[in-house]
């Protein structure tokens, strides 16, 4: 059996296992020829209504917001000074910041203290940049998204479950975006994924 409301397409590949990506809200089962699709969706029945619904809310939420037009340069200073402050904040030191296109998440921390920063963060409020700093700068004092790690996001932002979201809403309106303005350009090619099925976080 099915699962009702939810629309998807099967892709038969040669692959070992079987995946689930959402795409543009859609589902997309990735099979190994042979495989039935009814079998895998009712084994992953719970996991994959509790994404579409997380999915719908964020899409929803989307709808009425804008992304943020900013130059390269008004971008760059935004994310320095946002750095600058939050490491003498959290007492530590950030080495090199690298600015560059990620598909699947807006920023990362390396152990060499090094931060990538997403550049499509530059369509985001400031108050969500800040965040996503604040979050990759505390990995520093905390590797792994444990109790201690939320605990230093929670004393700072104890609205971080809805930025999170935000955060989401705002992958699939930037993604959306880049694309509109790649095909208007007459470009066929498609350089984003659908958020749902590429974004795996902050990082
Ligand atoms: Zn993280």
């Amino acid at each position: 059996m099915g699962l009702e409301g939810v629309e998807y397409k099967v892709s038969y590949r040669k692959v070992k296992y079987p995946r689930l990506e959402f795409k543009g809200g859609g589902l997309l089962l990735i099979l190994p020829f042979g495989h039935d699709p009814e079998v895998f969706l009712e084994k992953h029945r719970d996991w994959i209504v509790k994404k579409t619904e997380f999915i719908n809310e964020c899409l929803r939420d989307s709808l009425g917001k804008e992304i943020a037009q900013r130059t390269e340069e008004e971008f760059r200073d935004i994310v320095y000074f946002i750095v600058e402050r939050t490491s003498r904040e959290l007492g530590v030191k950030v080495n090199n910041i690298f600015f560059r296109r990620m598909r699947t998440k807006w920023a990362s921390c390396s152990p060499k203290r090094n931060l990538t920063i997403n550049s499509l963060m530059k369509h985001l409020p400031e108050g969500l940049i800040e965040y996503i700093i604040f979050h990759e700068i505390a990995h520093l004092i905390e590797k792994r998204h444990n109790e201690n790690f939320w605990s230093i996001i929670l004393n700072r932002f104890n609205n971080y479950k809805e930025l999170e979201k935000d955060l989401f809403g705002f992958w699939f309106l930037i993604q959306r975006s880049q694309k509109t303005a790649l095909n208007s350009a007459g470009q066929t090619r498609s350089v984003a994924e659908d958020f749902t099925s590429s974004l795996k976080g902050i990082g």
